[in-house]
C-alpha cells in the first residue's frame, strides 16, 4: 500500500479521500487555490501546498504545478476526486511519464472512453446496446442535419467533451435544428475547448439507471448493484436512490453483467460507472462512462458496504480486488439529496458567500459528505454543491421518512440553498411511489 499520496482537487470528495487514507494508515497531501487556504482540505490533511491562483485553471487544473507538488512532497500516487483533473488522459499520462500511479483507469482507457461519440463506436463494436444515432462524431451543420433526419426527431444534440449536463440540447422540429446545433457547439468550444458533437435519438421520459462498478489490475471486474438517478434538473442530477425503485432482480442482473462486458471490453481497472437510459419498455441503452468516482458513490456504499474509495486506493496499489461478485450482496436502501448554494427562486443561480449559521443533521441512518463550517465563505471559483445528505435504511420508506427528518434538521444561515427543493421532492406523491423518470423536475415543477 501507498505510505503517501496527493490529492489533487477540494472539497466534500478531497475529505471523502483524506478519510478513506487515514484509516488505511496512509498520509496525505492537499494542494489548494490561493482562495482555499482557509478549506477543510486544507487544514484536514497531514500537509498541504498552494498552487496557484483562486481560477482553477491555474490551480486545480494546473497539471504541471499538481505535479511538482507530487514530486516536492514525495506522495507516490494522485487521487483526482470527480471533477477537474479526473477524466483528463494527458493528466493521467503525465503521472505515468514520472512514476506517480493515477488512481483510476490508465490513460489508454480514459481516452477511449472519455470522449463519449468514440465510446458509443467502441460499444456498438462489442455488442452493447446504444442509443439510436450518429455513427460517429459529427463536424458541421449540414452533415449533422442529414444524421438527425435519418435518426428521425426529436434529437438530443450532444458534445463528445461533454459532462455535468453541459452542451446537450434537444431538438423536436427540423427547421430548428441548425440554429439549435450551433448554439450547443459554441457552449461546449466554451466549456470543454473541444465542438465536436455527436447526434442521439431523443428518448422521451426516460429512467436514468447506472452501475458502479470496479475492476483491477488483473482482469477482474465486478458490478455493485444500480442507482437511480432520474432525478434531475436539466440533465443534472439532483437527488439520486440506490437500489432503483423500478429494479428487478433479473434486470440488474442483465444490466450489471452488461456493465461489466462493456468495462472488461476497454481493459477498465478502478472504479467507474456506466451510465444507461432505461425507456418504457424496459429496454435499456448505454449512454457514457464516467470514468473516476462519482459524486453519489456513498449510496452505493451504504447498500454494498463497500468502501469504494479504499478499493480504488488498493487497486492503485497493485492489489487485488477484496470482494467477489458472489460477495456482493444489496441490503437496504439510500438516498442522497445533493446541497448546493444556490437560490431556487432565481433559477437556482449559484450562491456563494459566508455562512452565518450551520447546524448538520445527524442521528441513526443518516451520513453527511460535506466541507463546509459555520463563518466559512463558499468562493465563487467552484461548483455550488456544499454537502450531500445521504441516507439509510432497511426500506425506501424508512431511508425516505429519515431523509426528511435529516433536512429538516439542516439549518444554513448567510445564503440561499436547495434544501427546502429537495423535500418538496420527498413530499411529492409520484416520488413517494417511485413513479417518476428524467421528466420529473421539469413537469412536477413546472421547472
Ligand atoms: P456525477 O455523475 O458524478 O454526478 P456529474 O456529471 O454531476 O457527475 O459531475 C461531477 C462533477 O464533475 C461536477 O462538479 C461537474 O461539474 C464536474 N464535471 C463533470 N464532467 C466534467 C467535464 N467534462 N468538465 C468539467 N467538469 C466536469
Ligand atoms: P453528461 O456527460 O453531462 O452526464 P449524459 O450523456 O450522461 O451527459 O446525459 C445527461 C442526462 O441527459 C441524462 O442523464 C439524461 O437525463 C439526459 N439525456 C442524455 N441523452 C439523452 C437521450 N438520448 N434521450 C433522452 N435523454 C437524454
Ligand atoms: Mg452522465
Amino acid at each position: 500500500m501507498f505510505s503517501k499520496i496527493l490529492i489533487a482537487n477540494r472539497g466534500e470528495i478531497a475529505v471523502r479521500v483524506i478519510r478513506a487514507c487515514r484509516e488505511l494508515g496512509i498520509e496525505t497531501v492537499a494542494v489548494y487555490s490561493e482562495i482555499d487556504e482557509e478549506a477543510v482540505h486544507t487544514q484536514l490533511a497531514d500537509c498541504a501546498i498552494c498552487i496557484g491562483p483562486a481560477r482553477a485553471k491555474d490551480s486545480y487544473l494546473n497539471m504541471k504545478n499538481i505535479i511538482s507538488a507530487t514530486v516536492l512532497s514525495g506522495a507516490e500516487a494522485i487521487h483526482p476526486g470527480f471533477g477537474f483533473l479526473s477524466e483528463n488522459a494527458k493528466f493521467a499520462e503525465m503521472c505515468r511519464e514520472c512514476s506517480i500511479e493515477f488512481i483510476g483507469p490508465t490513460p489508454e482507457t480514459i481516452g477511449s472512453m472519455g470522449n463519449k461519440s468514440k465510446a458509443r463506436e467502441l460499444m456498438i463494436a462489442v455488442g452493447i446496446p446504444v442509443i439510436p444515432g450518429s455513427e460517429g462524431a459529427v463536424y458541421d451543420s449540414a452533415e449533422a442535419l442529414e444524421a438527425a433526419k435519418v435518426i428521425g426527431f426529436p434529437v438530443m444534440v450532444k458534445a463528445s467533451a461533454g459532462g455535468g449536463g453541459r452542451g446537450i440540447r434537444i431538438v423536436r422540429e427540423e427547421e430548428e435544428f441548425v440554429h439549435i446545433f450551433e448554439t450547443a457547439k459554441a457552449e461546449a468550444n466554451g466549456a470543454f475547448g473541444d465542438d465536436t458533437m455527436y447526434i442521439e435519438k431523443f428518448i422521451e421520459n426516460p429512467r436514468h439507471i447506472e452501475f458502479q462498478i470496479l475492476g483491477d489490475k488483473f482482469g477482474n471486474v465486478i458490478y455493485l448493484g444500480d442507482r437511480d438517478c432520474s432525478i434531475q434538473r436539466r440533465n443534472q442530477k439532483v437527488l439520486e436512490e440506490a437500489p432503483s425503485p423500478i429494479m428487478t432482480k433479473e434486470l440488474r442482473k442483465e444490466m450489471g453483467e452488461m456493465a461489466v462486458h462493456a468495462a472488461k471490453a476497454v481493459h477498465y481497472e478502478n472504479a467507474g460507472t456506466i451510465e444507461f437510459l432505461l425507456d418504457h419498455d424496459s429496454k435499456f441503452y448505454f449512454m457514457e462512462m464516467n470514468t473516476r468516482i462519482q459524486v453519489e458513490h456513498p449510496i452505493t456504499e451504504m447498500i454494498t458496504g463497500v468502501d469504494l474509495v479504499k478499493e480504488q486506493l488498493r487497486i492503485a496499489a497493485g492489489e487485488k480486488l477484496s470482494v467477489t461478485q458472489e460477495d456482493i450482496k444489496i441490503t437496504g436502501h439510500a438516498i442522497e439529496c445533493r446541497i448546493n448554494a444556490e437560490n431556487t427562486a432565481e433559477g437556482f443561480r449559484p450562491c456563494p458567500g459566508k455562512i452565518e449559521m450551520l447546524v448538520v443533521p445527524g442521528g441513526p441512518g443518516v451520513r453527511i459528505d460535506s466541507a463546509v463550517y459555520q463563518n466559512y465563505v463558499i468562493p465563487p471559483n467552484y461548483d455550488s454543491m456544499i454537502a450531500k445528505v445521504i441516507t439509510y435504511g432497511k426500506t425506501r420508506e424508512d431511508a425516505m421518512s429519515t431523509m426528511k427528518r435529516a433536512l429538516a434538521e439542516f439549518v444554513v444561515k448567510g445564503i440561499h440553498t436547495n434544501i427546502d427543493f429537495q423535500l418538496s421532492i420527498l413530499n411529492n406523491k409520484a416520488f413517494t411511489q417511485g413513479k417518476y423518470n428524467t421528466g420529473f423536475i421539469a413537469i412536477e415543477f413546472n421547472l
